[in-house]
């Protein structure tokens, strides 16, 4: 009860974002001969619709909007229908807002092997960790290649021709007369011996030098590993949603040393590179499930710079029903779902009164956040439908209707921001600059630092733009208590403040859409 007085009274104290007088201040559009006021189509930003669609786009008839499944597929059919009742087009053309999103599913594959005629047990000798179709090979051409490095100063690939074969290698890597490693002349563990990377830094090496398979002896994490694989596949949970990739994965066995050495007799002592005569047969039968997910997408074309993009994104996906209960995602992130179908009606609004943004604004809402970021991750890294090259800056939305309890200081009408200086200070000043003119609502840096341990700036969509150099801005509520829970209902939101976060990303994007130049990035990574 106390709770709820109190909120009542701060929530007074709240001014609106941008409804005030204060447009006739100083403009930023200084150079413009005749300044728009966006003002009046921020206010078409209200609690009241924001509310209406949270309460559709967030109850349990979505079922969670879980990647690939009937809730995930109402709500593309949502977004998709908003958009025509905006008439806001697609840049894919006519009606087709979703650009789909190939994945899939992976369970444990099991491999049945013999070598010379004898046959190996599955999750005793061997695994698999990676098959991408059912393979079956016969061959006696096995290359054996050492430690399985290939680095600058150091291969075991040099001069040993090992394309479309199956290579043999063992963990770890050689040390010269010191104790030092040869690849890097220190004893600090490199990425050759350590743990998980060593096993992609060994694929990649396999991968690069052309080989059909790789056959790795790692008896120490063996021993960590089958009985998990073996776990996994008798409990027949699928596993972990992926993309899709184009190419065929490079097949990739774990084994002990029982079957290394049928393979090499004397594997453990060799390093030298050889060719190998061993019958093998090999058969895996691969158990992915192919899924298809969509991102949607919408389209406002830019009136004088029509081939700039400003990318306003945020995730359309949830956790979906777990033990029967429906997890609504109501905050995440449905609410930086609504606020973009809000933000989107308000530029369109401007267009139709003469007023259409100057670049054009992509509307972006992805899918498999939950699952690792897929959705975006597909747009930027197998099809962005605008070269990333002309796209000045995504403003991404991930929770935004609610305020962090850990968070003492300061009042309620806050948000944080992450990543808005990592790339450009320019985008930062503007940000800044906006917020001041318009919204005054306190910006919180607080998980902006490089060394903050929940390391946000990695874990939502904007990072997938961010490693491209593409200037990025997170607008976030920070987590609580109904964070990935079933509780994270709709009847929780403070629908004032996520009106008020709502219409500052819209000032921001009005103004990155309409000023002179594009944001400069001054603070690019290779
Ligand atoms: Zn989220």
């Amino acid at each position: 009860m106390k709770k709820i007085v109190l909120v009542f009274v701060t929530a007074l104290l709240i001014t609106n974002c941008g409804t005030s007088s204060k447009s006739n201040t100083s403009s930023v559009h200084t150079n413009e001969a005749r300044i728009v006021d966006p003002t009046i189509y921020a206010s078409t930003i209200t609690e009241e619709e924001l509310k209406e669609m949270l309460y559709k786009y967030a109850s349990d008839e979505f079922e969670g909007r879980e990647t690939g499944e009937k809730g995930q597929k109402m709500a593309v059919e949502y977004l998709k229908n908003q958009y025509q009742i905006l008439e806001i087009p697609s840049p894919l053309g006519d009606d087709d807002y979703f650009q789909e999103v190939p994945l899939e599913k992976q369970s444990v594959s099991e491999a049945k092997i013999s070598v010379n005629g004898t046959s190996f047990k599955s999750f005793e000798d061997h695994i698999v960790l990676r098959a991408s179709s059912n393979t079956e090979i016969n061959t006696q051409d096995i290359v054996f290649v050492g430690y399985g490095i290939d680095a600058e100063n150091y291969s075991d690939y040099k001069g040993i021709d090992v394309k479309d074969k199956i290579v043999l290698a063992k963990a770890g890597e050689p040390k010269d007369t010191n104790g030092n490693y040869i690849t890097t002349g220190s004893s600090e563990d490199t990425k050759w011996t350590n743990g998980r990377q060593s096993l992609s830094s060994k694929r990649d090496a396999a991968i690069e030098n052309g080989a059909k398979g790789l056959i790795l002896l790692d008896a120490n994490m063996f021993v960590r590993y089958a009985p998990y694989y073996q776990r996994q596949a008798e409990s027949g949970v699928s596993g972990r949603l992926s993309l899709k990739s184009n190419e065929a994965e490079m097949m990739m066995l774990m084994v002990n040393d029982n079957l290394a050495k049928a393979l090499h007799p004397s594997i453990l002592e060799d390093e030298k590179p050889k060719e190998l005569k061993t019958n093998l047969s090999l058969a895996i039968e691969n158990k992915s499930e192919e899924i298809t997910s969509e991102n949607v997408v919408a389209f406002i074309k830019g009136s004088t710079k029509p081939d700039e993009i400003l990318v306003i994104s945020a995730h359309l996906d949830h956790e979906g029903v777990k033990n029967g209960e429906v997890y609504n995602g109501a905050d995440d992130d449905g609410s930086g779902t609504v606020a973009i179908l809000e933000i989107a009606e308000a530029f369109k609004e401007a267009e139709k009164a003469g007023h259409g943004p100057k670049r054009s604004i992509l509307f972006l809402h992805v899918t498999g956040e939950e699952k690792g970021l897929l959705g975006s991750r597909h747009y930027t890294d197998n099809d962005p439908i605008f070269p990333l090259e002309n796209t000045v800056a995504d403003l991404n939305i991930d929770m935004i209707g609610r305020t962090d309890p850990k968070r003492k200081e300061g009042d309620r009408n806050y948000v944080y921001l992450i990543g808005s200086d990592k790339l450009s200070t320019d985008l930062h000043n503007i940000s800044e600059e906006v917020n001041k003119k318009y919204c005054n609502i306190e910006l919180d840096y607080k998980f902006n630092d490089d060394n903050d341990p929940n390391r946000f700036y990695y874990r939502s969509d904007h990072y997938n733009f961010a490693k491209n150099n593409i200037p990025v801005i997170f607008y976030f509520n920070g987590t609580h208590d109904d964070y990935h829970q079933p509780s994270d209902t709709p009847d929780k939101i403070e629908y004032d403040l996520l009106e008020n976060r709502a219409r500052l990303v819209f000032y921001t994007a009005w103004e990155i859409a309409n000023r002179e130049n594009k944001p400069i990035v001054d603070k690019a990574t290779e």
